[in-house]
């Protein structure tokens, strides 16, 4: 009943401005505001939240950066007794965000550069699930996907950030994940979403859904196509919405929820998490997301 996450862990420094600064120029900005980020480091803590026994193998640095990054898993009672501290600054992304909603996000990965295979446990008795993104250098991902696959246990990967995702890898997946942009970078022929979807069905997965925002999302398997409206919320600030959508749909699937079922949940906490401000700050508790779903 557990989940393993293997992801990257960040500490996010946001600024909020009038508008994004054009490059050669300086722009004065509000309080400089820090809280903790990451895909791996989020997508661990919705799942936490969401009831799952969560581990997180990753790394960090000893810089003051660290408490930051550590804070929401810490929070959440994530196991991190598979976190590394390396001489190396924590990963760190810099965040700008205009008056009108738009954001420059620059991410100096820092540690996360810094984990290798010899990181990962040697072995995965007691994990039920392996949650993956794309933050981590590509051998450890691919690394972690092949020793699960050999061991049984289902991988679910969310190519994201955008960025190539080798065969190898799909191969190794069972369930992916990826947004309309992301879904788009891997199938650039274009279509429907549905058949761009399909297609990547035979390169290795047993499932692919596309999360659309307010639009819920579309999972295709051999099976045939699940669509799923988003639960109607007013959203405030979407911030970390799809991951939080991957950590619960993971836990759901853990905790013995079908796909439909665990979809479900998927998509409430996505919604519950667009209604208040931040990432790990803003993700619901299972109690939160089962009062909806009764
Ligand atoms: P981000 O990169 O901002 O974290 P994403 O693009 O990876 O997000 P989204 O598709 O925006 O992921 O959101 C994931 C899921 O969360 C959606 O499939 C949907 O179920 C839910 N969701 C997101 N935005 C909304 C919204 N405005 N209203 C209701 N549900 C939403």
């Amino acid at each position: 009943m557990s989940v393993l996450v293997v992801g990257s862990v960040n500490a996010d420094l946001t600024v909020r401005t009038a508008r994004i600064p054009r490059p050669g120029e300086t722009v004065l900005g509000g309080d400089a505001v820090t809280s903790p980020g990451g895909k791996g480091a989020n997508q661990a803590v919705a799942a936490a939240r969401a009831g799952a026994t969560v581990r997180l193998i990753g790394a960090v640095g000893q810089d003051a950066f660290r408490d930051v990054a550590l804070r929401g898993l810490h929070a959440a009672g994530v196991d991190l007794s598979g976190l590394r501290t390396l001489e190396a600054p924590t990963g760190l992304a810099l965040i700008t965000v205009s008056a009108s909603g738009e954001n420059a996000i620059t991410v100096a990965s820092g540690a996360n550069a810094h984990v290798t295979p010899a990181h990962l446990p040697p072995d995965l008795s007691g994990v039920t699930h392996l949650l993956l993104q794309q933050e981590l250098p590509p051998e450890v991902t691919l690394h972690a996907a092949r020793q699960a696959r050999a061991a049984g246990v289902p991988v679910l990967l969310n190519a994201a950030p955008t960025r190539p995702l080798p065969g190898e890898l799909l191969e190794q997946v069972t369930h992916l994940i990826v947004n309309e942009h992301e879904l788009t970078a891997l199938h650039p022929e274009g279509g429907t979403l549905e058949r761009q979807a399909a297609s990547i069905l035979p390169r290795g997965p047993q499932a692919v859904t596309v999360t659309l925002g307010a639009q819920g999302s579309l999972t295709v398997t051999p099976r045939g196509t699940h669509r799923l409206a988003a639960h109607p919320v007013q959203a405030t600030d979407t911030t970390g919405a799809g991951d939080t959508f991957c950590g619960v749909l993971a836990a759901r699937l853990a905790a013995g929820d079908d796909l439909p079922g665990a979809l479900r949940a998927a998509g409430i906490a996505g919604a519950l998490a667009c209604t208040r401000p931040g990432a790990q700050d803003a993700m619901p508790t299972w109690a939160e997301v089962d009062e909806v779903l009764q």
